[in-house]
Order: C-alpha cells, then structure tokens, then sequence
C-alpha cells in the first residue's frame, strides 16, 4: 500500500518543517509514504526527512527537458532537488491550468527519462458522473495519460507508474465515493492497465484520493484494487496522516 500526502499551496515553511519531522518519528513498513511538497521546499524538506523511508515528490514538472519556461519546474530540476517521484494530472492542474491528458503523457514520459517515479491522477466531475460517464471519462484519461512507452509485456516501467483514481467531487469537500463506486471504478482501472509479461510485476498501483480521513481510510483501504490512497487535507495533520498509514499498515497485514 502507498499513502501519499499532497500538501499542495497550503502549509507554511514552519508548518511544512514540522509535518516532516513528525513524518520521521517512526516507519509504517511496509507501507510506502510519499510526501507532495511544494517545490520551494523540496531541498529543506528533504535535509528534514533525512535517511527516513518517506519518499518525497513534486506536484508537477513540465514536459521539456529545459528552455525557455518561466515559472516552470523541470523533471531534472526536482530531482536534484531531492524528489523521487511527482504527482502528474492532478485535477487541479487539469482545471486551473488547462492541462490535458496528452500533455499528462509527456510530462509522464519526462519524469520517467529523468529516474523520477510518477503518480498519474484520474476523475471524473460530478457532472459526468451524473451523466454517467465517470467510467468512460476516467477511462479515457488513463489511455491518453500513460506514457507511451508503457505497452502490455513491457516490464520495464512496473513499479515505476502509480495511478490516483480521484472522483473531482471528492477532493476537499468532505464528500467520499461509495464503496460500491469505488470498487467499480478501481476494477475497471485495473482491468485497463498495461499487462505485466509474465505475471512476474505487481500491477501498477491505483490509489483512491478524495477527502480520505482516519475515519473512512479503513473502509476505502477494504476495497478489491485499492493499493493506498493519496491524501490532501488530512496530511496537514501529522496525527491524521499517521492514523490513515497504520490502517494501511492493519489492511496489509491480512492480505
Ligand atoms: C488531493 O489533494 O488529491 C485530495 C484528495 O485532497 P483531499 O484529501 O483534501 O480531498
């Protein structure tokens, strides 16, 4: 299981300094943390987290190598930087800066060229999901996200993509997806995704995201094709975020 925690534009150097600190006092293996920092505090956050086995990662990165990109942050430049991995399609980025999955591909394929690990967000809008055509949007948005250097066979890239299946409605609004929703659209991702030759890689992980808390984390973490989650809110609180990897720690434990 992966829990990730996205910070987004939200905490202070001082609070996101505490939050990394908190994050080092003990290890939830074998769960797997990552921490989406803002890219100003990737090099302090990453003296903080140390030898710690919380991978860091950046929100976004641009799709060329370099150039004449002003503002932008390159796949290199965040790894340098300390990061692992970056959060790529975040709906928030889909909307607020016209991002589409086409472009999601390349910054993906980027990431990849660079030794950055990429975690590809997914969901539909409420008014899709109304229209009925969440699993068609999502769908849709998994094929034209992944980079295409990811063909069925290919196990080069296994272990390396993480998909975050997160319903738009639900990120920061308190309002979770059903169970039986959830179930439905994981199982759908996960019979879509590239094949591993062989069988011999784990399938590519697929988080849920959306207002997951302490207190619904055990229900979500229950559901067939739920490899973690990934955590806006709750992961500006230490003590929450702890609570939401120990409940992956108890539901890998019966798997
Ligand atoms: C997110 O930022 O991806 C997210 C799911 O946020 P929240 O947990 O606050 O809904």
């Amino acid at each position: 299981m992966i829990i990730a925690g996205n910070w987004k534009m939200n905490p202070s150097l001082a609070l996101a300094g505490q939050l990394a600190n908190a994050l080092t006092v003990r290890s939830f293996e074998p769960v797997t943390r990552i921490l989406f920092a803002p890219h100003p505090y990737l090099v302090p956050i990453s003296v903080r987290l140390g030898g710690s086995d919380v991978r860091l990662g950046g929100q976004d990165c641009h799709q060329d190598l370099s150039g004449a990109h002003t503002g932008d942050v390159s796949a290199a430049m965040l790894r340098d930087c300390g990061a692992s991995v970056v959060l790529l399609g975040h709906s928030e980025r889909r909307a607020n800066h016209g991002e589409t999955s086409a472009l999601i591909a390349a910054k993906a394929a980027q990431a990849l060229a660079h030794d950055l690990d990429v975690m590809i967000c997914l969901g539909e809008t409420l008014d899709e999901r109304r229209a009925g055509l969440a699993e068609q949007i999502v769908i849709d948005q998994l094929h034209a996200s992944l980079p295409t250097n990811l063909p069925d066979g290919d196990d080069s890239l296994h272990g390396r993509v993480m998909i975050a299946y997160e319903p738009v409605w639900a990120i920061g609004t308190g309002e979770v997806a059903s169970v039986d929703d959830i179930a439905a659209m994981h199982q759908a991702i996960a019979s879509e995704l590239p094949k591993s030759q062989n069988g011999h890689k784990a399938p590519l992980p697929i988080l849920y995201g959306g207002s997951v808390n302490a207190d619904n984390a055990k229900a979500i973490f229950a559901i067939d094709h739920v490899g973690g989650a990934l955590v806006g809110g709750a992961s500006l609180d230490a003590t929450a975020f702890d609570s939401i990897c120990e409940l992956a720690v108890l539901q890998m434990s019966k798997s």
